[in-house]
């Protein structure tokens, strides 16, 4: 007999981690869709029960300490323990150095790292147990360096480090964790870049794929394709990677 296995996906009620809790429940988990209002995760789960699968929407903010382990303890209660996290909530708080504030630091340093940290410590004690799990977290190109985000590609550069350093410390008890780097995807996050930049998103995404060897941007469901991979049972000798998802080479 199979059991069901249980996925917690944050920052799922739009873009990205949407795309990526549908890929999920469509691959048979049942899945936690998390993002920091509840009644903006229903439509998601309404998709995924529509066509069959299984879910609840959970709102917490991910760096928040007690609201994330109350959220862990609610998932594992309703719905099973989870034994794979997607760590995929984020925010952009673009600036050139000299006007980035504090708190746009902090801010961002408090959803990507503070939140991949908080949420993978209350999920790993439920994938020790189980003997198995799947940590993936959302990286980005901008890991490498981007004019206007010192504060994102600092987080999303320690998001790689956090990625290694947890596939050593937990790979004992069958648990894989890696990261995924996406380049250019169309969301409402590269939306309001967009408009950051005093152009339409159309002319944003025209000129984007230009510079793109695969002649396109990516779609949410080029990483929800990459995610199941990861949390694919068979993966389990991949751990401790990068995979940047880009259509075509970083660097
Ligand atoms: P998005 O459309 O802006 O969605 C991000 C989601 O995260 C939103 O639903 C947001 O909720 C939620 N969120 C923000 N802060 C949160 C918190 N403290 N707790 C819980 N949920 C929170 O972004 P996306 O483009 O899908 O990006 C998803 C991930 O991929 C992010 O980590 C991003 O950095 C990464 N990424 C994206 C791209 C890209 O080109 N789009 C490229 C590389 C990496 P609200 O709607 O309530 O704010």
């Amino acid at each position: 007999m199979t059991t069901t296995r249980t996925a917690i996906v944050t920052g799922a009620a739009r873009g990205i981690g949407a795309a990526v809790a549908t890929r999920l429940a469509a691959d048979g988990l049942a899945v936690a869709v998390l993002d920091l209002d509840e009644a903006a995760c229903q439509g998601v789960v309404d998709q995924i029960t529509a066509a069959g699968g299984s879910a609840i929407a959970v709102g917490v903010d991910v760096s928040d300490e007690a609201k994330v382990a109350e959220a862990v303890e609610r998932v594992a209660t309703e719905l099973g323990a989870p034994t794979v996290l997607v760590n995929n909530a984020g925010i952009i708080r673009d600036n050139m150095l000299f006007k980035m504030t504090t708190d746009d630091w902090d801010a961002v340093m408090g959803v990507h790292l503070r939140g991949a940290f908080l949420m993978s410590r209350a999920c790993q004690k439920h994938m020790v147990d189980a003997g198995s799990g799947r940590i993936v977290n959302l990286s980005s190109t901008s890991a490498l360096g981007n004019r206007g985000q010192a504060n994102y590609s600092a987080a999303k550069a320690g998001l790689q480090g956090f990625t290694k350093t947890l596939a050593i410390e937990l790979g004992r008890f069958g648990v894989t964790v890696n990261a995924i780097a996406p380049g250019f995807i169309a969301t409402d996050m590269t939306r309001a870049t967009a408009e950051r930049m005093g152009v339409t998103f159309e002319q944003f995404l025209e000129g984007a794929a230009k510079q793109i060897p695969v002649g396109r941007v990516g779609q949410p469901d080029d990483i929800a394709q990459a995610a199941s991979f990861f949390v694919d049972e068979r993966s389990g000798f991949v751990s401790g990677q990068v995979l940047y998802v880009a259509g075509g080479p970083t660097s």
